[in-house]
């Protein structure tokens, strides 16, 4: 993940600055969060570049969007299938890679009666930071 990879995908320089923003964000960040941080590596850039170049990573596979309940959307730059743990205190969310036992889906299909495609995990908790913490 380094800048030339970036510079390579012949993106415009604003977004290029939003990639950069979603791959170097340790969290999934909202459209408010992309563009506060886009702002401070391209002071020119407006909300509306910054939302239609989220639309366009998107829309051409560079990120993903995730969206859990009424929330606000987040952007995610790993794009291929993976879960998610939710602080219920802090919001905080993290990625998780892991494999789902074949009986989970399975069973999921069979009381549905649904054809699989995929399955989506969602792990809601306290995060390390804040157990304990009140
Ligand atoms: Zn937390
Ligand atoms: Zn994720």
């Amino acid at each position: 993940m380094n800048v030339t990879e970036i510079q390579d995908l012949g993106l415009t320089r604003q977004r290029e600055v939003v990639l950069q923003v979603i791959r170097d964000a340790r969290e999934h960040l909202t459209a408010s969060e992309v563009f506060g941080a886009a702002k401070a590596l391209l002071p020119s850039i407006s909300f509306a570049t910054v939302y239609n170049s989220l639309r366009f990573l998107k829309e051409s596979g560079h990120i993903a969007e995730i969206q859990f309940g009424n929330g606000a959307s987040r952007f995610d730059r790993i794009t291929s299938r993976h879960d998610h743990a939710i602080c219920t205190k802090c919001g905080k969310l993290v990625d998780i890679e892991m494999e789902h036992p074949l009986e989970l889906v399975e069973r999921a299909a069979a009381y549905s009666r649904f054809q699989p495609e995929s399955l989506e995990f969602t792990l809601r908790g306290i995060c390390p930071e804040c157990v304990g913490k009140d």
